[in-house]
């Protein structure tokens, strides 16, 4: 049986010999009806109806549902290929929250986890784990950088590495993509990362690249220096002949603001030339961390580092308090309102707010036009950097957020650019001939949502919120979302299969 007919006829489960209709042999078909398709391709919206077979969609347009099938009614909605999300943190939730209902209550019906240079590792035994276990959604990973780095250099990675490590890397990067990963990620801000000449990451993502992987990185810096970072991983692309995915493509300081058209220039020109540079990018201006990490130094009592780590967030009215154990009474202000409510400098709250322990902070650190504008390149998706439990609402809002506030309410995007961006384009990335899209022969992945409500609902005091407007989300033929609840089902694959 397969998990399709599982989902949709819990009468087999009873009386499973006696009454259903359809056989092994033959997958049972049903048809969601009368919505508006959203194919993946960017296109314009139109009425047509969708069959589905087994885990497969094997008709889209004028199809009349057959006697005794089953329909669901989609009038008034939306229906879409299901969304990939190719940044996702839920590496090891999944094994505790399989049903993963904060990533399937947005339509996510695959992720690739694995980014930043940090990735499970053996491959092959993380996916063996997987499917013996599946989740609700389908799974990819990538190979991380760090993770190999580590691997060859074991505590003593805080130097570049010699030739000879290098070439242990790259051997090992040439395990991981046989063994079912699609890429290779890396972390250049992250500690094992920061200490990698580009070389390093040259010759690894050779290595990816003789498997047909992908190099997807964060970048070396998205403060000051971003344009800088951003022409490394251009370079790495274009010396290792390896597509490029920029990993949540931002700019966070005030240096940078208001620039992204210097990076668009900059990657336009990359791509002229010939290297596949694309990039994802998440819906929000702000991060959620601790008040420590503002200073890169880590002069946390030094008044001038502090100074210039306020002026770098664009000052302390960006900085606001989520929660501090020794000061309940500062939540939810900002560094500058509880300054000037004490008559002392946000500089010396600072300094006495790490003394008494710290905060976890949330820093607005980007400007609203940037994020406009890489979302207007159509080489830039829709990615989340979030997943299962993420303390950032951008790990249960991202998709709907981008179909509430981008689209419906702002016109910064037409829908079904939007959902061209949350699935064909990052299908394409990832070389998937048949997900992202909706079509005849594609898996039957698919999000059902309703244009007038797709909202998120998740805020930085109320990160796991879910949102609302997602009415029904199908992975390879099962339904896995009802629009309130997980089903239970868990039809995920590891992909590419
Ligand atoms: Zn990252």
């Amino acid at each position: 049986m397969t998990a399709a007919s599982r989902a949709l006829v819990p009468c087999v489960l009873i009386v499973a010999v006696i009454v259903c209709p359809h056989s092994e042999a033959a997958p049972r078909t049903w048809t969601i009806s009368g919505g508006e398709v959203a194919d993946g391709s960017g296109g314009p919206l139109r009425r047509a109806n969708v069959r589905i077979a087994g885990d497969r969609i094997v008709a889209v347009g004028d199809v009349k549902p057959e006697a005794g099938e089953m329909v669901v009614d989609a009038k008034g909605l939306v229906v879409a290929p299901g969304f990939i999300d190719i940044h996702n943190h839920s590496t090891n939730e999944l094994t505790k929250d399989p049903a993963a209902e904060t990533q399937v209550a947005q339509g996510i019906t695959t992720i690739v986890v694995g980014a930043d240079g940090s990735s499970p590792w053996p491959i092959a035994d993380y996916l063996a784990e997987l499917r013996q276990h599946p989740a609700a959604l389908n799974v990819a990973v990538m190979v991380g950088h760090a993770t190999i780095r580590r691997r060859v250099m074991g505590d003593d990675y805080k130097r570049p590495a010699r030739d000879d490590e290098i070439a242990k890397m790259a051997a090992l990067v040439e395990q991981g993509l046989p063994a079912g990963a699609i890429g290779l990620s890396s972390g250049l801000e992250y500690v094992v990362g920061s200490y990698s000449e580009t070389k390093e990451f040259v010759e690894m993502a050779k290595a990816a690249a003789r498997y047909g992987g992908f190099y997807m990185s964060h970048i070396r810096d998205e403060a000051d220096k971003s344009f800088e970072a951003q022409r490394e991983a251009i370079a790495i692309g274009e010396q290792a002949k390896i597509p490029v995915q920029i990993s949540h493509i931002k700019l966070g300081t005030a240096a940078v603001w208001h620039k992204a058209a210097t990076s668009i220039e900059l990657i336009e020109k990359a791509r002229r030339s010939g290297v596949d540079v694309t990039a994802d990018c998440y819906p929000y201006d702000a991060w959620h961390s601790t008040l420590t990490v503002l200073v890169p130094n880590k002069r946390y009592d030094d008044p001038a580092s502090v100074e210039r780590a306020l002026a770098d967030v664009g000052g302390a009215a960006n900085v606001t308090v989520d929660r501090m154990a020794a000061h309940p009474e500062y939540e939810f202000k900002t560094l500058e309102a509880i300054a000037r409510t004490k008559g002392i400098t946000p500089v010396a709250l600072f300094i006495e707010m790490v003394k008494e322990g710290g905060a976890s902070v949330i820093g607005k650190t980007m400007v609203e036009d940037d994020i406009r504008a890489f979302y207007e390149q159509p080489w830039v998706m829709v990615g989340s950097d979030g997943g299962i439990g993420l303390r950032h609402p951008r790990g249960a809002g991202t998709f709907p957020r981008v179909l509430g506030r981008y689209v419906r309410e702002q016109h910064w995007l037409s829908l079904t650019e939007a959902v061209r961006k949350m699935t064909l384009a990052p299908a394409t990335r990832m070389m998937w001939k048949d997900r992202g899209r909706l079509e005849p022969g594609a898996a039957a992945d698919i999000v059902v949502f309703d244009p007038k409500t797709v909202q998120d609902r998740s805020t930085f005091s109320d990160p796991t919120a879910l949102p609302t407007g997602v009415e029904k989300v199908i992975v390879n033929g099962a339904f896995v979302w009802d629009g309130s609840k997980p089903s239970g089902e868990r039809p995920g694959k590891t992909l590419p299969k």
